[in-house]
């Protein structure tokens, strides 16, 4: 059993053991390519879904949807199962298809070279180690670096400091004064939970949410045996939540004008829960619903009307040794400041060192191009490299788990390839991946991310989309559906390095 994690030539090496490395494993197993490896920087695997442990962390989408297509859970809690079941869900997952031998834990990837006459990447781990393989698929995900944000004075602080993907248990919030920064997707989660135990909160608010009602509610123990005798019909609602959720695309990439009925929804959502007028109008914001991610919540808006809870808008000003400053200059006395101020979403690859073809740094061709891919999944220069949630390949209206299963059969299909055309290697071509890549940008300028007036993580510091896929979810899998060779360089398994002739013109 342990073989697997300790070869130091392996056919595919998977970075990460998220939604995406697992899914991937898994694929790979039930094909019976057994010779890879997967390696996970931390102890345990999970990705975002270990990671992050806030009090109130739970997932977005409904889980019915939010899981593999191919390991339904009739056993869901609730519509929105909570982080630690989602976890047990990954784990359960890596267990039966027998992806923990698989697993090499602590073995944070520093770099990855691809050497041409090998035809294979050479990789690094922080503990020295090194192996190779011929394929490298990167899991790592986009929302696993989290961000603190550039405040005067942060360093001068001399209570207790976290962001909420760094939760630390331990600390007793009970009776605290705390000041929270941010209120995106994670904070909503968690500021109803702390609320109730601290003795002020102060809620640092740049730009207020859009909020619609979370439709959330336990699994009824009848549904679960219904789903456990007749799985077709967990299939069918799952197939409900993935269209309503679909529809949700129509506002956001056909005609920004649809996103009017949200926002009245959303408005209607703030009246019904904040009486109080002046709150409400701290939190109504003030650009198109969509243009940042919209978030569900019941209880966000009656934790912010409780008496020991402030919102402060603007933004901190400054950071001092016991206090967080306001725009207006007033000194906010603290315990402990919880950052809930997001991920380094825009780069795809994070601390990772990966050269190419001569040497060439995936960071470097990443700033020259300006973070661009085929698919969202395979860059020029670096063959056999596979992004799994790549550039442009995230999602504000639908699940993940959807776009990484579309990834995970292309990469398959590009394994099958190689196999069929005896090569042992893969490059996109630069041409398809620009053309590409001019279609997209062009196809996402007019939605709602880049015209809806505000500043969000889908954008990059040029105001390009470099997150979001700008389309609906099964427009990427019928794109991703099958590995065009004709999109690629196919080098000739006799001569590596060398691409065959008339390969990557053939389909
Ligand atoms: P986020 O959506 O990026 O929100 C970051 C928040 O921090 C924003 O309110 C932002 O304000 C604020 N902020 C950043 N820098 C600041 C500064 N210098 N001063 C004041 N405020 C500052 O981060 P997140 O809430 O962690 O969520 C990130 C993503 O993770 C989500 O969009 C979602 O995709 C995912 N997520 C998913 C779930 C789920 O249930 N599936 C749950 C949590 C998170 P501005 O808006 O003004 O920039």
């Amino acid at each position: 059993m342990k073989q697997y994690q300790t070869r130091k030539h392996v056919d595919v090496a998977i970075v990460g053991t998220g939604f995406s490395g697992l899914g991937m494993a898994i694929q790979l197993k039930n094909r019976g390519r057994d010779d890879f490896v997967v390696l996970e920087a931390a102890d345990e695997l999970g990705g975002t879904w270990r990671d992050n442990h806030y009090p109130g962390c739970a997932c977005d989408v409904p889980s019915h949807l939010y899981s593999f297509s191919f390991e339904p859970n009739p056993d869901w809690s609730r519509m929105f199962a909570p982080q630690a079941e989602i976890l047990e869900y990954l784990r359960h997952c890596a267990d039966k298809y027998g992806i923990k031998p698989h697993i090499r834990y602590r073995a944070r990837v520093d770099s990855a070279h691809w050497d041409a006459a090998a035809q294979r990447w050479h990789i690094r781990t922080a503990d020295g180690k090194q192996l190779s393989a011929r394929v490298l698929v990167s899991g790592i995900g986009g929302l696993s670096r989290p961000v603190y944000p550039d405040i005067p004075g942060i360093e001068s602080f001399k209570g207790k400091q976290f962001h909420s993907q760094q939760w630390d248990h331990d600390y007793d919030l009970a009776g605290k004064r705390v000041a929270v920064i941010g209120t995106g997707a994670s904070a909503i989660q968690f500021v109803p939970q702390i609320a109730p135990q601290v003795s002020q909160l102060k809620l640092f608010q740049r730009t207020p949410p859009w909020i619609i009602p979370k439709p959330d509610r336990a699994m009824r123990w009848a549904e679960k045996q219904l789903f456990k005798r007749l799985p077709a019909t967990q299939t069918a609602l799952r197939t409900a939540i993935y269209w309503q959720m679909e529809a949700r695309a129509l506002g956001f990439v056909v005609d920004p004008r649809l996103m009017k009925l949200a926002e009245r929804w959303a408005r209607s959502h703030l009246r019904k829960q904040v009486p109080d007028r002046t709150l409400r109008d701290k939190l109504k914001p003030d650009y198109t619903i969509g243009c940042k991610r919209i978030l569900i919540s019941n209880d966000y808006y009656p934790a912010l009307s409780r008496e020991n809870v402030e919102v402060v808008t603007g933004g901190p000003q400054e950071i001092r040794a016991h206090s967080v400053v306001d725009q207006d200059g007033h000194e906010h006395e603290v315990d402990a400041i919880i950052f809930g101020t997001g991920f380094a979403a825009t780069d795809p690859i994070g601390p990772l060192e990966i050269r190419g073809v001569n040497g060439t740094d995936l960071r470097d061709e990443f700033s020259r191009t300006g973070t661009e891919a085929y698919l969202g999944t395979t860059v020029a220069g670096f063959p056999n490299l596979f992004l799994l949630t790549g550039p442009n390949t995230g999602l504000g209206h639908n699940s993940m788990v959807y776009m990484i299963e579309s990834q995970v059969a292309y990469v398959l299909d590009a394994l099958k390839t190689m196999e069929r055309r005896q090569s042992e290697s893969v490059e996109v071509l630069r041409s398809r991946q620009e053309t590409y890549n001019e279609t997209l940008h062009g196809s996402s300028a007019p939605s709602v991310w880049q015209s809806g007036g505000c500043r969000s993580w889908y954008l990059d510091d040029n105001g390009k989309n470099v997150t979001l896929w700008p389309g609906f979810t099964w427009q990427f899998r019928r794109k991703t559906a099958r590995f065009n060779a004709a999109d690629y360089q196919l080098s000739d398994r006799s001569r590596p390095g060398v691409a065959a002739p008339g390969k990557p013109a053939a389909a």
